[in-house]
């Protein structure tokens, strides 16, 4: 059922009355629960779009791409498809139909999805029900032991960030506040002692921001943990950037719009761009990284033209531009193609060289 803005709004002015202003991780967390829990985001209709929205290439090449890491892996039984964050199920379902081509696959094969909305649960459950041996996770600890594929398509940045602002000389937190006369505004909390900035940013000039994910890392561990004991592949797909940086990311998309991030709470989401060199660092004591690699180019080595000329082989003209144009918003610099980047992440015994790095 639908809420009115005012839920999550009013329990994050209640809760910053009770205990001061709250951290811009806290602020997401809740108005994010709230946002999920409440919309459908995607599509034309919705606040923003994602690759498998765009094009059924998308999943299906992200589905060659894990399907070839089971084989160079010797074919093990028993493979636990896991999705973090998985939307509407376009993507899980466009895995599956491919993957149901692959011989001796779907048949050892359990998919597993974690997903903490209820309402995005009951689609998945409508965009997968040809499907057995589906079933729902909250966390990604709770998925069963076993030889793991994973994809996480823009999940990563859809989880809590925390941000330090340097402020007189300091770096401090950055937090929400709230009073009757400003609506929600940003402040900072008082300067912490153990603030993990890394040593290059420590003497950054004020007004610098420093964004960092404990609630990613802690994922992320999770999995790689994971992979290190029972083998397998992980894909972690989401825009972001490369090196180390400088920067306030945070944003909303209000109906393919940015808004104010403060406007609207819990109507609209909050994201940050992931920080793929802090993945990448935190993830390599566990598994071996592949990556990141730009979108486009991931897309491209696995064979993405070839994927648009068989489909627009027997399209209707009308279908031949929708291919075209699918392909060039997954790809194009100026669009998806280089914003976008995948990480790989495999077990650390070099038998798995996943394709599209
Ligand atoms: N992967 C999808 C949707 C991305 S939106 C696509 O590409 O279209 C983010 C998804 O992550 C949503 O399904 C949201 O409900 C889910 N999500 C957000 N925070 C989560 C959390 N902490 N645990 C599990 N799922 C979460």
């Amino acid at each position: 059922m639908r809420q009115t803005q005012s839920d999550a709004a009013t329990r994050l002015k209640e809760r910053i009355a009770q205990t001061g202003a709250i951290s811009v991780a806290d602020f997401m967390a809740e108005a994010g629960a709230h946002y999920y829990a409440h919309h459908v985001p995607f599509g034309v209709a919705g606040d923003f779009t994602t690759a498998p929205e765009i094009s059924q290439m998308f999943g299906e090449l992200v589905a060659a791409c894990l399907a070839d890491a089971w084989m160079q892996a010797g074919k093990p039984a028993n493979v636990r498809l896991v999705e973090l964050g998985p939307g509407r199920g376009t993507l899980a379902a466009d895995m599956l139909r491919t993957l149901a081509r692959v011989e001796g696959f779907l048949a050892q094969t359990s998919m597993h999805l974690v997903e903490t909305s209820a309402t995005l649960r009951a689609q998945q459950a409508t965009a997968l029900a040809a499907y057995q041996n589906v079933q729902w996770h909250d966390r990604v600890e709770d998925v069963p032991a076993g030889f793991t594929l994973l994809i996480a398509n823009e999940f990563f940045d859809a989880l809590p960030f925390e941000q330090y602002v340097k402020t007189g000389g300091a770096w401090q937190q950055r937090a929400i506040g709230h009073d009757e006369a400003q609506g929600f505004y940003f402040t900072v909390l008082p300067p912490e002692e153990g603030a993990n900035i890394p040593p290059a940013f420590k003497d950054a000039p004020d007004d610098s921001v420093y964004e960092t994910s404990k609630t990613s890392l802690a994922i992320l561990d999770v999995l790689t943990t994971r992979l290190a004991q029972w083998g397998g592949c992980a894909l972690i797909v989401d825009y972001g950037y490369t090196a180390p940086a400088l920067g306030d990311t945070l944003q909303s998309l209000r109906r393919h719009t940015f808004a104010n991030v403060l406007d609207s709470v819990g109507e609209q989401d909050i994201t940050a761009h992931v920080d793929f060199s802090a993945l990448r660092g935190r993830a390599e004591k566990n598994v071996d990284v592949f990556g990141p690699v730009a979108q486009g180019d991931f897309l491209g080595a696995l064979g993405i033209m070839a994927r648009a000329e068989a489909l627009c082989a027997r399209a209707t003209p009308q279908q031949r531009r929708d291919v075209e144009q699918a392909l060039y918003r997954l790809t194009a610099p100026s669009e998806m193609g280089t914003l976008f980047k995948v990480l790989g992440l495999t077990q650390k015994n070099g038998r798995i060289k996943p394709a599209g790095f």
